[in-house]
């Protein structure tokens, strides 16, 4: 089922949902079970699957040279996706991103997808290679997160790169597109970055799922933004349970978000990461249930391979 008839469905309900990354190359699916199986209980109508692009690794030889090799450490989506569709019967949301994927490969992972009877993505650029300053796109791949929404789109309307298909069957994917409270850190100013987040909406994405933030403040001026700029598709807010005390100071580097100074303050006051861990559940609680008096439609955990604060977060609030 589509996450907008999920949505239509829970008449107002607010839903628990998660987002996991797969493991590492060489793990095993169990890890993927062991932890989503305590968040079962909390009936999750769909969980999202991230999808990792190729990075680079330097491997030294005898001679002190450096040899550089792509790898993909985390791959696997498509086939945790089915997975998690077999076992818990919950429609999962595979994140599908431009970086390091030609149109073509693009195509043949929706063309899988499809086959499968998976009936969302949530599409996305993807990010820079780490030791590359900016984001490179791929020869025969796409720019931006709408260029590959395009291709989704061109796919819904039975389009396929190949043109002398006789009488191709359309796919019916619901896509969604991501969304930045706090500003993408590449845009020069919000009001722009909304601007490129309503050409997405115009081209056909159905939901925004937000990247994750801590002061619920900066989630209610972004939706009341979008509101205003005709962008009335649900947005989900995606919540991040701090599990440790150095959280405080990376979170904010990678993802261009800002801690609160309560909390901010809390976290360098830890003596150690099981009093910071508990800061983030309550932190978690006190956020979660404020958002649902607000109304929002989901909450949308990133739950990254740990289930016990999710686990305690809905628990006090679902
Ligand atoms: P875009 O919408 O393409 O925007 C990128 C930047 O370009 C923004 O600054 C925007 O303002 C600007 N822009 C957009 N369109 C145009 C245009 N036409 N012309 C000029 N500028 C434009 N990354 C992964 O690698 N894998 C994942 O699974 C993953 N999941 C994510 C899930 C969520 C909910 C979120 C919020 C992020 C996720 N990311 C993931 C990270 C994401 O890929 C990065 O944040 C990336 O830098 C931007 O992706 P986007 O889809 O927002 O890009």
């Amino acid at each position: 089922m589509k996450v907008t008839d999920h949505i239509k469905n829970a008449k107002g309900k607010t839903l628990f949902s998660l987002e996991i990354i797969p493991p590492k190359k060489g793990e095993n699916i169990s890890k993927i079970f062991d932890h989503l199986d305590p968040l079962m209980e909390f009936k999750p109508p769909f969980i999202d699957v991230t999808y990792h692009r190729e990075e680079y690794i330097y491997k030294k030889h005898p001679n002190g040279l450096l040899e550089k090799k792509t790898t993909r450490k985390r791959p696997g989506t498509v086939g945790i996706c089915a997975a998690i569709r077999h076992r818990y019967d919950v429609d999962p949301v595979p994140h599908i991103i431009c970086g390091g994927f030609s149109k073509e490969e693009t195509e043949n992972a929706l063309i899988d997808l499809d086959f499968l009877g998976i009936d969302n993505v949530l599409v996305l650029r993807g990010d820079a290679i780490k030791s590359e300053g900016k984001f490179i796109p791929q020869e025969d791949g796409n720019n931006y997160a709408i260029d590959l929404l395009h291709q989704v789109n061109r796919m819904n309307n039975g389009q396929y790169l190949d043109d002398s298909l006789e009488d191709p069957a359309p796919t019916d994917f619901c896509i969604g597109v991501a969304g930045y409270p706090e500003k993408h850190f590449e845009s020069p100013n919000l009001e722009m970055d909304l601007m490129y987040l309503k050409q997405k909406v115009e081209a056909g994405a159905e939901y925004i799922v937000t990247q994750m933030f801590f002061d619920n403040q900066k989630y209610f001026d972004f939706v009341e933004m979008c509101r205003k700029m005709d962008i009335n598709i649900p947005i989900i807010p995606g919540l991040k349970p701090i599990s440790t005390k150095s959280q405080s100071t990376i979170l904010p580097s990678i993802f261009h978000i800002d801690l609160p100074v309560e909390l901010g303050e809390a976290l360098h006051k830890c003596k150690n990461n099981q009093e910071a861990k508990e800061i983030g559940i309550e932190w978690g609680i006190k956020q979660s249930k404020e958002l649902m008096e607000y109304g929002v439609p989901v909450l949308h955990y990133y739950s990254m391979g740990k289930s016990t604060s999710v686990q305690k977060i809905a628990e006090a609030v679902f």
